[in-house]
């Protein structure tokens, strides 16, 4: 109908998998497409904490490249400046210029992103979607299909809806499927059942500014041997070339931030600063802070680039945990993230 304008795609999260999956439609020109995350900006588990001049990557450090495809993205992002070579064969660590978000800031650009919009439910409409969600700043909301409170949810009431002709939802499943069992959107038991198999491990991680030198190794990385060492993964953000300062990101293993979620952030951090002491040196601690991740890294993956959920209007579920069986490592990371945002992209295009 001329004059009217067309609904929008809407993706659900712009941590990488969103983004690119929305680079991808506005590269084919599709020119309404929507980026909706509940952050304070995009960028997801690409994440970096500024205090001052100390900078910290709290999420993924760095990222690997096992495939032609994903390569020819990172060759264009290292002509750009915006990603460089850090350490490692056979597999070279890239670390992003600035930190890992300002990566996710440079995929944004050119996208319309709304952020501090969490999605609270997505209902099936005759030829689209609709989507409730509250600002980030109102009342907490549930955020996965295993958190139902119904009685919990703020609902801001008929204004604060989106309709859109198509949705990708890059939430990881736990909570991608909780927004559709809110909604009443029904999914084949095969499909649930497998992603419902999605899940992911905790991730604890201390945040600690040092007034001197770390004793973290160069390059600014140190890995322990044993995985389930609880002290997993120690990164000096100075010698990483990002903070000013030194300031070190100390992970738990997922083992131990199973164990040790429910504890309070000062518990937590006084025994991550006593697992982790040897790698401050001589220098004291002049500010400690916690980063919880309820879903750092999956446990259990989905078999397939994406999902489609069968319905009048195109659904697709995509994002890290979401892996070819053809994929050499059968993890989730930040490539898998990158192809199956695309994939499901590329997808939608030929369903629309
Ligand atoms: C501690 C940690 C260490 C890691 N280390 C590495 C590493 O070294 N190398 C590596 O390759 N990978 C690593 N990873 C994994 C990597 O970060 C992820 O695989 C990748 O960033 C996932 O991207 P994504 O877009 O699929 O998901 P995400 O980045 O999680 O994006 C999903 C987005 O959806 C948004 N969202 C969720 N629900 C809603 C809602 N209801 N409404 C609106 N928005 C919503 C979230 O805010 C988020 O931004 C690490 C992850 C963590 C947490």
């Amino acid at each position: 109908m001329p004059g009217v304008p067309k609904q929008p795609i809407v993706i659900i999260g712009g941590g990488i998998s969103g983004l690119m999956a929305a680079r991808t439609l506005v590269e084919a020109g599709e020119e309404q497409v929507v980026v909706l995350d509940k952050g304070r900006s995009g960028g997801g588990r690409l994440a970096t904490r500024r205090i001052g001049d100390v900078a910290f990557d709290h999420g993924a450090q760095y990222f690997t490249v096992r495939t032609s495809e994903f390569m020819a993205y990172v060759e264009e992002w290292k002509k750009n400046g915006w990603v460089t070579e850090w350490f490692g064969a056979p597999h070279v660590r890239y670390r992003a210029d600035g930190g890992m978000n300002r990566l996710t800031r440079h995929l944004a650009e050119p996208l319309d992103i709304c952020v501090r919009v969490r999605v609270t439910s997505v209902e099936a409409e005759p030829n689209g979607w609709l989507l409730h969600w509250v600002s980030e700043e109102q009342e907490y909301v549930p955020q996965t299909y295993d958190e139902v409170m119904p009685e919990d949810i703020y609902d801001p009431g008929n204004k604060a809806n989106i309709r859109a002709r198509a949705l990708i939802v890059t939430a990881p499943p736990p909570q991608a499927l909780y927004l559709l069992k809110q909604g009443g959107v029904q999914v084949d038991e095969e499909q649930a059942s497998k992603l419902r198999a999605v899940s992911y491990l905790p991730c604890l991680a201390a945040l600690l500014t040092l007034d001197g030198p770390s004793a973290v190794p160069a390059p600014g990385y140190i890995r322990a041997k044993d995985p389930d060492e609880p002290v997993q993964l120690v990164v000096d953000n100075y010698q990483k070339g990002i903070s000013a300062k030194p300031a070190l990101t100390v992970y738990a293993c997922g083992k131990w931030s199973r164990a040790h979620f429910a504890q309070a952030d000062e518990d937590i951090l006084r025994q991550l600063l006593q697992e982790a002491q040897v790698w401050r040196g001589g220098s004291a601690i002049v500010d400690a802070q916690l980063k919880r991740w309820r879903f750092s890294l999956a446990e259990t993956v989905y078999p397939g680039r994406f999902a489609e959920v069968a319905h009048n209007a195109p659904l697709l579920v995509a994002g890290d945990s979401f892996i070819s069986p053809k994929d050499e490592a059968q993890h989730a990371r930040v490539e898998s993230a990158v192809l199956s945002g695309i994939a499901a992209a590329k997808r939608l295009l030929e369903l629309l």
